[in-house]
């Protein structure tokens, strides 16, 4: 049964192009599984998280982590009362515009961009797909989704500005996004801050003292697994700690959302998009946590010095890359020579380098920057 304040699929703004009804599938299901079937996606498998294939192939790569965002979300939003097919749409094309090499990569392109006054922004970048890149209709370009999982792909993680952006006019930016996009953030970090423990306790670049040390949750969890299975494995204990520091995350993030939104008085989807602010919100109690866990991972993880030398290769590839089809367009494959005629080169440079692969851009980068 879907709450009052859900996104019910027949009240759906529809789709750019109108489609008969599927006999078996509702429009959000349908979404969901154009996503699945898109070459984005499939692309994320070989799209950094945050360890490059180097380390192990057990490690998450945007893939797997995006199924991961899936779960928790669908699990969530269920108990929320939300629309667990427009949430699980949202969470399978959260990561879909990211560029290769992760984070590094996406700020080497942003940077590139900016020196001729442009930027790249994952977001956008993601609606630019959907709506245009992939190419699967006779009767349409892009993947014609409802204007439900087109919005939620702009607004899920942050606002946008209407006077910046006259171009997203038509996604209600004075309004908040429904219940289901706003989830999406909040589960996404639900997911890589237990991931990126886990990942990186296994590559040895974290050590279990340290986490227990800087993380008061992780180690109060880790006292009661010790108390159950004195003598199991410490790997062990260490997945017992992570799924229960995941489920006081999941269990607050529900139980907050939910007295926040009878505190509000919110009956509809109407009152939620009306909302002075977001709804979907962990508890100050568990945020302070989940802001501990998050910047231990920035110190110690993501700007470790183990992985300094590969981000700097990522930056240096993506950029001398960039440089190089600036100079010379007519290496651009046709497609995208074609379209640097009715759009600005760096903006057609910065969405074939933004839809490589990892594997793809060293290929590229060998063959025409010669190392
Ligand atoms: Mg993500």
């Amino acid at each position: 049964m879907l709450a009052g304040y859900a996104v019910h699929v027949e009240d759906s703004r529809g789709r750019r192009f109108p489609e008969p009804r599927h006999p078996y599938r509702n429009d959000f299901q349908r979404d969901r599984d154009r996503v699945i079937h898109a070459r984005a996606f499939r692309r994320l498998e070989a799209k950094t998280q945050v360890f490059t294939r180097r380390y192990s192939d057990h490690f998450r790569n945007r893939l797997t982590h995006t199924i991961e965002v899936s779960q928790i979300t669908r699990t969530i939003a269920g108990a929320l009362g939300l629309n667990v097919d427009l949430a699980e749409a949202l969470a399978l094309v959260h990561d879909i515009g990211h560029p290769p090499f992760g984070h590094a990569g996406e700020k080497a392109l942003d940077a590139a961009m900016r020196a001729h006054e442009l930027f790249f922004d994952h977001n956008l970048h993601a609606l630019r797909i959907v709506e245009d890149f992939e190419q699967r209709y006779a009767a349409f370009r892009g993947l014609n989704l409802t204007f439900e999982v087109r919005e939620g792909i702009i607004k899920h993680s942050r606002d946008y500005d209407a006077a910046e952006h006259p171009e997203l006019a038509e996604y209600l930016l004075d309004q908040r996004p429904p219940l289901e996009a706003q989830l999406i953030d909040l589960t996404d970090e639900i997911g890589y801050n237990t991931a990126d423990l886990d990942d990186g306790y296994e590559a040895h670049l974290l050590t279990l003292d340290q986490i227990r040390a800087s993380i008061p949750v992780f180690d109060r969890f880790f006292c009661e697994v010790e108390r159950i299975y004195p003598d199991v494995a410490d790997k062990l204990k260490f997945n017992e700690t992570i799924r229960r520091v995941l489920n006081r995350l999941a269990d607050d993030l529900i139980s907050n959302t939910q007295a926040r939104v009878k505190k509000a008085g919110i009956r509809n989807l109407g009152d939620v998009r009306r909302y002075g602010e977001r709804l979907a919100a962990f508890s100050a109690e568990v945020d302070a946590e989940r802001r501990q866990i998050k910047d231990f991972l920035y110190d110690n993880l993501y700007y470790s010095p183990s992985l300094a030398g590969e981000k700097e290769d990522a930056e240096r590839i993506v950029t001398e890359l960039f440089g190089f089809w600036m100079e010379n367009p007519s290496a651009l494959p046709w497609a995208y020579r074609e379209k640097a005629e009715q759009e600005s080169l760096p903006r057609v440079v910065c969405d074939y380098i933004a839809g490589m692969t990892d594997n793809f851009i060293i290929d590229q980068y060998e063959q025409h920057c010669g190392r």
